[in-house]
């Protein structure tokens, strides 16, 4: 396993009127004129139920403060300009005529992906000139290319009058990171950064779209969720992904049904039962129970959140982290040590978030104890030898919206 170190940046907001002016400025110097208006789309931390987004299943992430803003003119000559200040290089040109999928252009496939998927959807987009600039760490985890794809969606959409909803907005994105980059990701990471709302998190259902908005106000429960960044980001994840997306989709066929999400936690124990019988290979029979048990582990927040009991919340955490670590085999000493350690501290729960691999753990603490929760898991990581993981809190924030 070969690990490199995830650049990351704990500036929060980055809606401020500071940073839409400086966005602002940053368009005219480079483009000679100035915007047309300016747009935010934020990250997103996973509170619960993970790889369970293509199996149909249920996810509840909340957006962070922590933003990807886009300044926008919109063209009619066919031209495509994208800037990020984030990345070195100049402005990269395209033709909106002669996108096509899977050509390369680094970090610009995430933003002309998504103009590719408006004018595959049939939606008549004709050039623009973009500035970006992002607080959401990169490869941490916490989606910042889904918060580039869902700025970029909002903004084209307002410009060319397009007339579509948040969550047909994420879709788009998803598709243009699937079809266009070339990563297969589900779809909650373009529908957190779309739909959620400040002081919320969202219940959504992959398989409809359907979704909740859930009080998660952590202040007036005293508590903080805090996000810790390990820093690293091991280069198993890709294979790893689709093995496990394969691995799901194995399950289903043995069983029967067509996703994972028709099989209810009721039914787990037969349904195990089934796939040993049936010869099924044993990462199967533990990817089942990791995806049934995570729709099932949303579905006990949901009630906990409801009911006020937030702190309630903690052990179920700790058994997704559990489930992520020994199922599905996703996590990694760095994520384990973050949870292994917090809890130690006395942590009402955490678990590795996202994808795995790497990047981000979430930890419910009480807000006293997060400061010296932070200390030791910083401690733990100097001592390992590893480089401090950044921390911060995660404030349940808005999605995507014009900021001018
Ligand atoms: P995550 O979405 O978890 O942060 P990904 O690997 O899915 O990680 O996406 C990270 C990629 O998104 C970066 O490598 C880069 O190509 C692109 N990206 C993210 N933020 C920016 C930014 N501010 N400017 C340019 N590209 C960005
Ligand atoms: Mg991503």
């Amino acid at each position: 396993m070969t690990s490199e170190t995830a650049s990351s940046k704990v500036s929060e907001v980055s809606d401020t009127v500071e940073a839409v002016e400086a966005v602002r400025a940053t368009f005219t110097e480079l483009y000679g004129k100035a915007p047309d208006g300016v747009w935010a789309a934020p990250g997103r931390v996973n509170l619960i139920g993970e790889y369970t987004d293509f199996n149909d299943g249920f996810v509840m992430p909340l957006a962070l403060p922590h933003t990807a803003l886009a300044a926008v003119a919109r063209r009619t000559d066919g031209e495509l300009r994208l800037h990020s200040t984030d990345v070195p290089g100049g402005v990269v040109q395209l033709r909106v005529d002669e996108l096509a999928p899977h050509e390369g252009h680094g970090w610009a496939a995430y933003p002309a992906g998504v103009l590719w998927a408006l004018r595959e959807a049939g939606h008549l987009v004709t050039g623009a000139d973009i500035q970006l600039t992002s607080t959401v760490p990169t490869g941490a985890g916490l989606s910042s290319s889904a918060a580039l794809e869902v700025v970029t969606a909002l903004a084209l959409n307002d410009l060319f009058e397009l007339g579509l909803s948040p969550a047909e907005l994420a879709v788009l994105g998803q598709r243009a990171e699937n079809a266009f980059v070339g990563v297969p990701c589900g779809v909650m990471d373009q529908m957190a950064s779309a739909c959620c709302t400040d002081g919320h998190a969202l219940y959504l259902d992959t398989r409809d779209l359907t979704q909740r908005q859930v009080p998660f106000d952590l202040a007036s429960h005293g508590l903080q969720l805090l996000v810790v960044d390990t820093r690293v980001k091991h280069a198993l994840g890709d294979g790893a992904y689709a093995e496990r997306r394969a691995g799901c989709e194995e399950g289903a066929r043995l069983l029967g049904i067509r996703t994972l999400r028709e099989l209810p936690y009721e039914g787990l124990g037969a349904a195990l039962d089934t796939l040993a019988e049936a010869g099924a290979d044993e990462s199967v029979v533990r990817y089942v129970r990791h995806v049934v048990g995570d729709n099932h582990r949303v579905e006990q927040v949901i009630a906990l959140l409801d009911a006020g009991e937030v702190r309630a919340a903690g052990p179920v955490l700790n058994e997704g982290h559990i489930s992520l670590r020994d199922d599905l085999r996703v996590s990694c000493p760095e994520l384990d040590l973050v949870v292994a350690t917090a809890n130690a501290a006395g942590a009402l729960g955490a678990r590795m978030t996202g994808g795995g691999f790497g990047g981000s753990a979430i930890v419910l603490v009480e807000e006293a104890d997060a400061e010296p929760i932070t200390k030791s898991v910083r401690e733990a990581f100097l001592s390992a030898g590893h480089a401090a993981p950044g921390v911060f809190p995660a404030v349940p924030s808005a999605g995507a919206r014009r900021l001018s």
